[in-house]
């Protein structure tokens, strides 16, 4: 049997529902740790609390210690499952993704129901992910989110759904394998893989503004006017702004703070193809990174890490472009 390792750092997965108000809330003690008879079917497994924390309470900061354990620990065992908040699931997952380089799987899970509720689906996605990180195809993936029966990419899963336990999709790709009662099953493989190792965080401040109709350079001063050290757009379309806003964004390139581009559709590329005023052609001319089929927030925890790189332009481009 695989060793498998299980890590959990708070979320709906730790929490119970309270019966007279419905609330649901942390708890003194992690109520998945009393299953481990389910989960000795599959592994052995052996089980540590680095965070008891909501997952909006979880910071980049957060993610590094959480890496740096896994790379630490990771020779022990044969492969690692995160238990974690739904909320930042996927920015944790990229993050984990980019920094960690291990072949081993290292498989990240949450619940969107908490463990005393009906139909809960804690034990079940735990239960699922132990099966992932014990299955020998899960090798060499990357980092891989198991939800709700699927397996998905940290790359480009995201939360769909405020609530419904099916709220992990991969929009462009779709999920790179299943869960069935019987086996795991892949489906895809991944043909471009690339990590950004990291080995600490400066207090880098990375702003993420979502582009609007109507929206006009005001914002962007604003934001300017913080001086942050870079600026993730969730553009329009393929990659287009208003007009209004350009003299802004050149203002702040002329500063050399970093502008990545993606888009507000949540499928498709980013990529310079009008040449109109505020279109994506005059964008990247200006000196807009186009960081394709990332989303806003992975875009900027991917800044986050490779400002600790470089803050020079071209090879910020690469980084994100090639
Ligand atoms: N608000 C919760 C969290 O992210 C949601 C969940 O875990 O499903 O911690």
């Amino acid at each position: 049997m695989k060793n498998i390792l299980i890590i959990h750092t708070g979320g709906t997965i730790s929490m119970l529902e309270d019966k007279d108000t419905g609330e649901v809330n942390t708890t003194k003690k992690h109520p998945l740790l009393s299953f481990k008879e389910f989960l000795q079917i599959h592994a052995n497994i052996e089980e540590q609390i680095v965070f008891d924390l909501p997952s909006p309470q979880i910071t980049p900061i957060h993610m590094l210690q959480l890496g740096k354990s896994i790379n630490h620990l990771i020779e022990k065992y044969d492969g690692i499952v995160v238990t974690h908040g739904t909320d930042t699931l996927e920015e944790t997952a990229y993050f984990l993704d980019l920094m960690l380089t291990t072949k081993k799987p290292i498989i990240v899970t949450g619940a969107m129901r908490s463990s005393n509720e009906i139909g809960s689906d804690a034990l079940y996605n735990l239960i699922s992910s132990v099966r992932v990180a014990a299955d020998e195809n899960a090798k060499n993936k990357g980092v891989l989110v198991v939800m709700n029966d699927e397996i998905h990419t940290a790359e480009y899963v995201t939360k769909t759904s405020t609530s419904n336990v099916a709220t992990f999709q991969s929009p462009q790709y779709g999920p790179i394998g299943i869960v069935t009662k019987e086996s795991i099953i892949f489906n895809h493989t991944i043909i471009n893989h690339s990590t950004l190792t990291v080995e600490a965080l400066s207090n880098h401040q990375v702003i993420l503004l979502k582009a609007f109709a109507g929206m006009d350079q005001t914002i962007i001063q604003a934001i300017h006017s913080i001086n942050p050290d870079g600026v993730v757009i969730e553009a329009l379309g393929q990659g287009n702004l208003p007009d209004k806003t350009i003299p802004a964004i050149k203002q702040m390139i002329e500063k050399h703070i970093p502008i990545i581009l993606v888009s507000r559709c949540y499928r498709g590329n980013v990529q310079p193809t009008y040449g109109y005023n505020g279109g994506g052609k005059q964008l990247k001319k200006i000196g807009v990174i186009f960081a394709n089929g990332l989303t806003g927030q992975k875009a900027r925890i991917k800044l986050l890490i490779a400002l600790e790189k470089t803050k020079d332009f071209n090879e910020l481009q690469a980084m994100f472009e090639n």
